[in-house]
């Protein structure tokens, strides 16, 4: 369970902090469109993918899995239970994006979020390097017919070739 916010919105010309309850696109003191946001994630509950359980064990004990094989196998050995909060600074996002993060449901938030982390990877890509289209490994990139797709692997390249054919 994730719960995605905008923790400050300031102006990033002038610096005034923005009230995310009246939120308008511009900053109202100086006028300009762009701002600096800090964007906190809330992430609590049980992540199986952080640790490696037993698949039987899930079936059987569902979310206690953990907690049994930790038992078993002794400390320091998982930590699929979690609570955490972290936190990105964005500059120069438009009102406009603002304004759509404030007034859109969680799933939304999550997207545009991974659409600015996305961005800010890109903005800092070496020439050689890629973003895979299916899986988002960051990869450089050689002359073969994949990665000038940007995939970074005959498999990713297939699995989406593939997947869009079977949508058409
Ligand atoms: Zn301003
Ligand atoms: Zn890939």
């Amino acid at each position: 369970m994730t719960r995605i916010e905008l923790e400050s919105i300031a102006c990033q010309s002038c610096g005034a902090a923005q009230d995310p309850g009246r939120f308008r696109k511009a900053c109202p003191d100086c006028g300009f469109g762009r701002f600096r946001v800090r964007v906190a994630r809330h992430t609590r509950g049980f992540d199986p993918s952080a640790m490696e359980i037993r698949l039987e064990w899930l079936l059987w004990f569902g979310e206690l899995a953990p907690l049994i094989q930790a038992a078993v196998d002794g400390p320091g050995t998982m930590v699929p239970f979690h609570s955490w909060t972290s936190k990105d600074d964005l500059e120069h996002v438009s009102g406009e994006e603002v304004a759509r993060f404030l007034t859109h449901p969680e799933t939304d938030r999550r997207n545009l979020y991974r659409r600015w982390m996305r961005e800010r990877v890109e903005a800092g890509l070496r020439d050689n390097q890629k973003i895979c289209n299916r899986c988002e490994l960051i990869f450089v990139a050689h002359a073969n017919t994949w990665h000038r797709e940007a995939y970074c692997s005959r498999k990713c390249f297939e699995l989406d070739t593939q997947s869009q054919r079977v949508g058409r």
